[in-house]
């Protein structure tokens, strides 16, 4: 049985887009609290995200967007340093501080590390406790609360630098992946399987663009035994078929009931049971080898308690 990595730097702590807004410093606090009072943090190998390069991000987005974000951080920062505004706003929902890029660079960092680590057997698979999250971020747009697409960039990271030919990407946060389908829609070395309520943020995701997106979306109020039957009956098949070589998460956990920002109804034991169904085709088809990245998430207590049951899964404990 490997190990299972835990990737986090404190950088993602300190970027932050506001007074008030749900997506806060202190959810990776609330992971670390609970991980440290279940002792389930003992159990974990853990690891300081480095920081990816420009270069890396442009595996998943434009050149010209990455520079467009680095532009409006060096912006930011004349005007910090001048004692003005502290934030540079990206939509209404997503800006910028100080520390948002390099947030930012140690959450692909941390995805493409973990990669590293599991390519190399060092790691059986890994979770990465990093902000911003990325899974709204498109080829050429940062939106809903992401700047950069880490999953992407670890996905096409793990095709490039270590050959691989098949990569699959699943998303159960309750907002549809719509930059993650934008990059790798008809990119047919990777295979995304997802489940979201529709109709919600951001609209999209309906109807699957694309052969290699298996879109499930599901009315609010749905519940962990009903969306539990609509992934044995839309993903399994897909994923069996596709056998991948490594499968990357994008663990959200905004699909709790008690989160406010979602109207899904899962519980810490849907967590444990997708992330078991996860590990099952993992150890059949990819050595078992998963690296999963933290999304949304929002009602504090409920997200500490969903990670801590995705990691005792990763981790068999
Ligand atoms: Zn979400």
């Amino acid at each position: 049985m490997g190990k299972t990595g835990y990737f986090t730097h404190p950088d993602c702590r300190r970027h932050e887009m506001g007074p008030g807004h749900p997506e806060c410093p202190e959810r990776l606090d609330a992971i670390e609290d609970r991980l440290l009072v279940t002792g389930v943090g003992d159990a974990l190998e853990r690891r300081e995200a480095p920081m990816a390069t420009p270069e890396n991000i442009t595996l998943a987005h434009a050149r010209r967007h990455v520079e467009a974000i680095d532009e409006l951080r060096t912006r930011l920062a004349k005007h910090i340093a001048d004692g003005g505004r502290a934030y540079a706003q990206i939509d209404p929902d997503t800006s910028l501080n100080g520390s948002s890029w390099n947030a930012a660079m140690r959450a692909s960092g941390a995805v493409i590390a973990a990669v590293d680590a599991v390519m190399s057997g060092e790691l059986e698979n890994a979770f990465c406790a990093v902000r911003p999250p990325g899974h709204h971020a498109c080829h050429d747009r940062s939106m809903g609360f992401c700047i950069f697409n880490q999953v992407a960039v670890g996905a096409r990271y793990a095709i490039q630098q270590h050959g691989l030919k098949r990569v699959a990407i699943v998303d159960f946060d309750v907002h549809h992946g719509n930059g993650t389908e934008d990059i790798l829609s008809d990119d047919p070395r990777v295979l995304m399987v997802g489940i979201f309520q529709h109709p919600f943020y951001p609209g999209t995701g309906y109807d699957s663009p694309a052969d290699n997106m298996v879109n499930v979306p599901v009315p609010a109020y749905t519940k962990g035994d009903v969306i539990r039957g609509l992934i044995e009956k839309n993903w399994m098949p897909r994923l069996e078929e596709f056998k991948p070589e490594m499968i990357f998460i994008s663990a959200g956990f905004d699909a709790h009931r008690e989160d406010d920002l979602g109207q899904l109804g899962l519980v810490e034991a849907d967590y444990t049971w997708m992330t078991q169904r996860i590990k099952e085709v993992a150890n059949k088809y990819s050595q078992g080898r998963i690296v999963s990245s933290l999304e949304g998430g929002y009602n504090l207590s409920a997200l500490g308690r969903s990670v801590e049951a995705h990691l005792r899964a990763l981790a068999d404990l």
